[in-house]
Order: structure tokens, then sequence, then C-alpha cells
């Protein structure tokens, strides 16, 4: 049982709230993300979780025991920082074996457990280069091996990826989710890049100056975002504010301009609300259909798959669409009408 459970669990610097006291439950076998921008908190949590950092308030459960008070080395945990810090004179197997022999585990045990966290992380033939003779997504791999030597309950992994470039950072991406699902190490991960959260995570948790905006699994955050914050964060957002209210049983809000935007489903959301449509939603129509909001094309850039059109609506509301038909004309300018199913609008309170 490798369960995490923060239960009140805040960080304080004199005046200066970092983390406001947080409620969090992570199963056995969960990879949870901490998204939020820069300062919003997601290092302090984890710190708090590996005891590197003491909490201000609160309670740290590792698999149902309380500790909170208790030593980083005695959590059994296993951490791999952006900063992979591997020795640069050892070699990939030192490195890995001198985490082990420093906490006197036996000679014959070492080799045995080095091999096969090699083996978990696929470096298995090059234990005996230097990190030197690695590339960046190797070196990354002898921090994870380092950090499931110890055969760890949970796995704390702090923008691990953050010092790859892009193509290999969604390679080394994959290999951790399947290696983290087949080991089922509960894990917690602080990222600030959303791709990386949404394309990992069973739950994210967005953060937002110290504060739980939202927790939630990746396609509930992005689809039903509590916030204008989750939702623009997540993602790109349109956002249109307006009055909800029911006309016959049918989420509807008024907008300022006084058109009228049906929601498939309203949540607990009523009276002044944001209402969310993402840019793949948006479609379009020409000028003269009956339907939808009336919109002018500002700019419009060809990206191959799509193209991403940059509008306004008669209202003044910028919008973004991300659109595949070619048929309509979409040079700057232009008006069309811009519209989409209501069960892709989604109601948020203001
Ligand atoms: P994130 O990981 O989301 O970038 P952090 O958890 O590192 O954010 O920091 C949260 C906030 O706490 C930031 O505003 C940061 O400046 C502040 N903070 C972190 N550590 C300290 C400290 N030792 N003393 C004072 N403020 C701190």
């Amino acid at each position: 049982m490798s369960t995490i459970e923060l239960v009140g669990l805040g960080k304080r610097y004199g005046d200066f709230t970092a983390v406001a006291p947080t409620d969090l439950h992570i199963a056995q076998g969960e990879l949870v993300t901490l998204l939020g921008p820069s300062g919003s908190g997601k290092s302090t949590i984890l710190s708090m979780i590996a005891g590197l950092t003491a909490p201000s308030e609160g309670t740290v459960r590792i698999g149902g025991r309380d500790v909170t008070h208790v030593p980083p080395a005695q959590r059994n945990l296993g951490m791999v920082f952006q900063s992979y810090a591997l020795f640069p004179h050892m070699t990939v197997f030192d490195n890995i074996a001198f985490a082990l022999s420093i906490r006197g585990v036996a000679k014959r045990d070492i080799a045995r457990r080095v091999d096969k966290a090699l083996e978990q992380v696929r470096l298995g033939g090059l234990a005996r280069r230097r990190p030197s003779e690695l590339s960046g997504g190797q070196q990354q791999r002898v921090a994870l091996a380092r950090a499931l030597v110890f055969e760890p309950e949970i796995l704390l992994l702090d923008e691990p990826m953050g010092a790859l470039d892009k193509n290999l950072r969604e390679q080394v991406q994959l290999e951790l989710r399947q290696l983290q699902r087949d080991l089922g190490v509960t894990t917690v991960l602080v990222t600030h890049d959303q791709e990386e959260a949404l394309s990992l995570s069973t739950r994210l948790v967005v953060l937002d100056k110290g504060q739980v905006q939202q927790v939630d699994s990746p396609m509930q955050a992005y689809r039903r975002p509590r916030n204008r914050f989750v939702a623009q964060f997540i993602g790109t957002a349109n956002l249109f504010s307006g009055e909800l209210s029911q006309r016959s049983g049918v989420p509807t809000v008024r907008l300022a301009d006084g058109t009228e935007v049906v929601c498939g489903d309203a949540g607990d959301a009523a009276g002044a609300v944001d209402v969310v449509v993402r840019p793949e939603h948006i479609e379009l129509l020409p000028h003269d259909a009956g339907d939808g909001l009336q919109a002018e094309v500002v700019e419009s850039v060809y990206l191959g798959q799509s193209t991403k059109l940059h509008l306004r609506t008669g209202g003044g509301v910028p919008v973004i669409a991300m659109v595949q038909q070619r048929q309509l004309d979409v040079s700057p300018g232009r008006w069309l009408r811009i519209h989409w199913r209501a069960e892709h609008a989604w109601p948020m309170p203001q």
C-alpha cells in the first residue's frame, strides 16, 4: 500500500503563504501531476511530501503512516530532479551503486540491484559509460534508475524532463509512463509544461498562487475547467462572458451584445458566467447563415494540418479557431459566422 494523503498541508514563509492548506488523496499506482505557473507552490508541495521542507501546518501520510516528522531517508521514496546530479567521474553503474553502498548494502546485492534497475530503464548495455558519454535522455534514465534501485513505494519527479529538448522529451515521457505503469509505483510529478501534464497523468492538481484550483483527470480538467485560470492554463480557451439562465430546461447564456449561447450542461454554474469553447470545436459558417455569432477574420495562419484563425465577434470578443475546412474564404477582413455544438460550450462561475 503506498497511497499519499495530504491533510490540511500548508507552508508559510513569514506572512507569505507559499501553499495554502491543501487536502489531497493519491491512490496506489496513480501518476498525479502538480501543474501551475512558476511560483505557484508545486515544488514546495513535493518537497513537503519528500520531507525536505517542514510544513507550517497539516499532515503527510504515506501508505497510511503519518510521516510528517519522519526524515526523508526513512520515507521510502525515490526522487528525480531536473538537474540529474550524476557524478561525472563515475560510470553509470557506480553512480547507481554509490547510493546503495553508502547505505551499507552488501556488495553482491548491489550488483544484482543495479543490474535490475538498469534493465528497468533499458540501459543494460551502457553500465560502463560515464555520464558525459550519454545523451540527455540516457542521463535522465540513469537518474531514474538511481531512484528505482531502492524499490521505492513513491516516486517524486521535479521537472525531470526540463533539460531535454522537445523531441527527446516526448520519447522520454512515453517511456516514463510505461515504466511507471509496469512498476505500479505511486508517482507525483511537478511540471509547468501542460502538454506533459496532460499526456502523462492519471490526475492533475492545478495550482495558482499556492491554492489548488482543480483536481481532476486531464480530460475533465480540459473539458470542464472550474474557472478562468484552469481554462486558460490548460490549452487555449475562448471565453464569452454573460448571464446564465435556464430556458425551458436548456442552459442558455446571454452575452453582453444580446446574442445567446446554448450550453449542453451547466454543472453548478448560475448567474454571471464565462463560457469556455475550445478552438478545435469552433466551426465556420458563411456570413448569411442563420446560426452562430458574427465574426470578422483578423488573422489567418496556415499550419499544414489545420488553419489557426484569429477572429473578433460582432460583440468585440477575440476568438481563436483551429479549422480544417477550406471551403470558406478566411482572409483578413472577411465576415463569417462561428458556431459550435452545445455540448462544447461549458459555463464557469465568474
Ligand atoms: P513552483 O515550484 O510552483 O515554481 P515554489 O513551490 O518553488 O513554486 O514556490 C512557491 C512560492 O514560495 C514562491 O513564491 C517562492 O518564491 C516561495 N518560496 C519558496 N521557497 C521559499 C523560501 N525558502 N523562503 C521564502 N519564500 C519561498
